[in-house]
């Protein structure tokens, strides 16, 4: 149960006063439908208001306030010209310029005559006095609130910065007084704010750097976050390894039978993965291990590996696969190898005919099949598994964390490998993850060489052409990659389309066009031709699909390389590379070059290291951009900013582990406020862990 001091933070925003439903659909869209939403609304600038000149001293071009009398109104005398109000101190005169003004509005708020606080931005136009738009027109009475530095916030169309700032303010007046849940003397050490008045003071910045990751209050709400991130992880993880392990030890037999059936030997990397496995599987507890390699690096032949040594035990596995198509994939790689054995596979997934899934069910109910391939269908109620011991989960980003706690009901105490081609930050990891045990594929399948990466300016295009087509003839292929010119799939689709028919000059019916707008058979056609080589070069929008493999391919020329993301440039680069054949990747930019694409270019050149990439991803993005972060399943944060507070996050892992370890903890007043603390960042399951573990 929620404690009751959060109630008020838990209201819906339509309590608060002024937002009515149409104002709450934009706040929920802005911030969420709460009045906590809100809350962690921080302000992302601030503007100084505290610049408070006479007319005849004040600054061209600054934002100031000044106190001035209404002297006239002239309405403009068209709807185009704009309503000026004449106003003076004793220092000279100003006007105020409106467009699409209401002049009923503007008599009542700079009555003639009166004295009134207007601030904006001064200006200069034609040697007058301006302000255009006074952001704020106040009584002289009310001049002190408007002197200080303003915080401006984060908006959507159609909800005014005025209008964000009100409701900001009111709903910090729900804002309760809480327990303080962090160690007094590392508060103290740290000289931060207690939670409540860090995030007044979040919204009240006294000088610029207040709005800085690095304040001390918003240090302080981003520890809060980061440690009931890590305490709720921890406290689920704990709720798991309860449930007693079992040690899973296989005799070898039929892994020895599968590494000779493979028509390649394994890697360094997958060697010692099988070996983190096998010991993992071993051990009394249960696994949780992440496996990580790019696309390409082998993930598939480590999971037959481990699933085998579940079946050496007596038991069985599962592989489930994001996608039909994947899991369908993965059965047929799979199929040869395992039936080999003498062992049954299955393969189970929301399409399969009745009469095959009843024998399907059979199967794995009775325990004949030791080994089942298939998609979240594998793991929905009638299911049975007789003995299901280890489960292989591929491409884990795209499942939310409900998948893979639900999984676990399958068997009592299943070991769970999880494997993706996403390369993930440490950081990232540790939030989504905790300290889940992981293993890398650092080392490529054999017989791939490096892929020389260079980056050209597109200046030198007629050259660039050139080279391709001396590279064409000596029988390469290529991708051509047009990027997105603007936000619309039209001009995307443009500039990829000039591309076509320029290269066409050259490469003639040996060039092909790939983009989003083109029906699958159309594209599956295109690529087709590619595959097969009556094509040379493909010239594609970004939309081409993830899964290409054209081995063949040895050249990639992304054209306006400064506009992707690092881990796009990445992706795409590993289109090439596939074959023993030495491959280029071109990187066309056009100058003048930001100092991140910059970076980013050269990040490329230095280094193929899908790992290392996703670091310095996120160091230039920020963590949400990095794997889109809502679609992934990775948490967001509201505060913590995983590029900036990584060593809080550090800190706070490590407090987590203590307070957990400390069993006594529950019942204490900090286990209270702790309790407390992970109800207000909404981690309300695993709270329920706590006792029912
Ligand atoms: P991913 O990690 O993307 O799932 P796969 O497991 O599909 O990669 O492997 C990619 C390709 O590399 C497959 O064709 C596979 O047979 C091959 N492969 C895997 N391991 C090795 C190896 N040690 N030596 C050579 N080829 C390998
Ligand atoms: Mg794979």
């Amino acid at each position: 149960m929620r404690p009751e001091p959060l109630y008020p933070l838990f209201m819906p925003l339509t309590n608060l006063p002024g937002i009515g439903p149409r104002f709450a659909k934009l706040f929920e869209q802005l911030a969420g439908p709460k009045v906590s939403d809100l809350c962690w609304h921080l302000p992302s600038s601030v503007v100084d208001r505290r610049y408070r000149p006479r007319i005849g001293e004040a600054e061209s071009g600054r934002v100031a306030t000044l106190l001035v009398r209404v002297r006239e109104h002239r309405p403009g005398a068209s709807k185009r010209q704009p309503y000026k109000v004449i106003c003076e101190d004793e220092s000279g005169r100003m006007e105020l310029i409106f467009f699409h003004a209401r002049p009923d509005y503007l008599e009542r708020v700079l009555p003639l005559g009166k004295e009134v606080v207007i601030s904006g931005r001064f200006d200069f136009f034609n040697g007058q006095a301006q302000m255009t738009h006074p952001d704020h027109i106040v009584k002289p009475s009310e001049v002190e609130q408007l002197l200080r530095l303003e915080p401006i916030y984060p908006l959507t169309a159609g909800l005014p910065q005025k209008t964000v700032a009100k409701a900001v303010r009111s709903a910090l007046e729900h804002v309760p007084d809480l327990p303080e849940w962090l160690d007094p003397a590392f508060v103290m050490k740290r000289n931060w704010p207690s939670w409540r008045d860090a995030l007044l003071q979040a919204h009240n910045p006294q000088v610029s750097g207040d709005i800085e990751p690095g304040s001390r209050a918003r240090q302080r709400l981003a520890y809060d976050e980061l440690l009931a991130n890590q305490l709720a992880l921890l406290i689920v993880r704990k709720a798991a390894r309860r449930t007693a392990g079992r040690s899973l030890v296989g005799d070898g037999s039929l892994r020895k039978a599968v590494t000779r059936a493979l028509p390649f030997s394994l890697t360094g990397s997958q060697v010692q993965a099988v070996a983190e496995i096998e010991r993992d599987l071993a051990d009394a507890s249960r696994m949780l291990r992440l496996l990580q390699g790019d696309v390409g690096s082998g993930k598939t032949a480590v999971a037959l590996l481990a699933m085998l040594i579940a079946v050496e035990a007596g038991q069985q596995a599962a592989l489930m696969a994001p996608t039909e198509i994947l899991a369908r994939q993965h059965y047929d790689t799979l199929r040869p190898l395992i039936e080999g054995l003498g062992i049954e596979l299955v393969l189970l997934t929301g399409k399969d005919k009745a009469k095959e899934r009843r024998q399907t069910l059979e199967s794995l109910e009775t325990g004949h099949a030791a080994v089942a391939v298939g998609t979240h269908a594998l793991f929905q109620e009638g299911v049975n598994f007789h003995k299901l011991a280890l489960v292989v989960i591929d491409e884990q980003h795209r499942f939310g964390v409900h998948q893979r706690l639900m999984l676990t009901g399958k068997g009592k105490d299943v070991d769970v490998l999880v494997m993706t081609a996403t390369p993930i930050p440490r950081t990232l990891m540790l939030t989504a993850y905790g300290d889940m045990d992981t293993s890398r594929l650092l080392d490529k399948p054999p017989g791939r060489k490096p892929i020389d990466t260079r980056t050209l300016d597109i200046e030198r295009l007629p050259e660039i052409v050139d080279g391709l087509r001396r590279a064409v003839e000596g029988g390469a292929q290529a991708y051509w990659v047009c990027p997105l010119v603007e936000e619309s799939e039209t001009s995307d689709l443009a500039a990829a389309d000039q591309r076509y028919e320029g290269l066409r000059k050259y490469f003639g019916d040996r060039v092909g066009l790939i983009h989003g707008r083109m029906k699958g058979a159309e594209k599956d056609s295109v690529m087709a031709e590619f595959k097969a080589g009556s094509l040379a070069v493909l010239v594609a929008t970004t939309v081409i699909e993830v899964g290409v493999d054209v081995p063949k391919a040895t050249v990639m020329v992304i054209e306006h390389a400064e506009r992707f993301g690092l881990s796009q440039l990445h992706q795409l680069r590993g289109r090439v590379g596939r074959s023993g054949d030495r491959s280029v990747c071109l990187l066309l930019y056009q100058k003048p070059l930001g100092e991140t694409a910059r970076r980013r270019l050269e990040i490329m050149r230095e280094t193929e290291d899908g790992f290392r990439i996703s670091e310095e991803d996120l160091r230039l993005r920020g963590a949400g951009e990095v794997l889109g972060t809502r679609q992934s399943g990775m948490p967001s944060f509201r505060v913590a900013d995983l590029a900036q507070h990584d060593e809080l996050l550090a800190v706070a892992r490590d407090d987590a582990k203590l307070i957990i370890e400390n069993d006594g903890w529950i019942d204490s007043v900090r286990g209270t406020a702790l309790r407390t603390l992970l109800y207000l960042f909404e981690r309300d399951a695993a709270v329920r862990y706590i006792r029912s573990g």
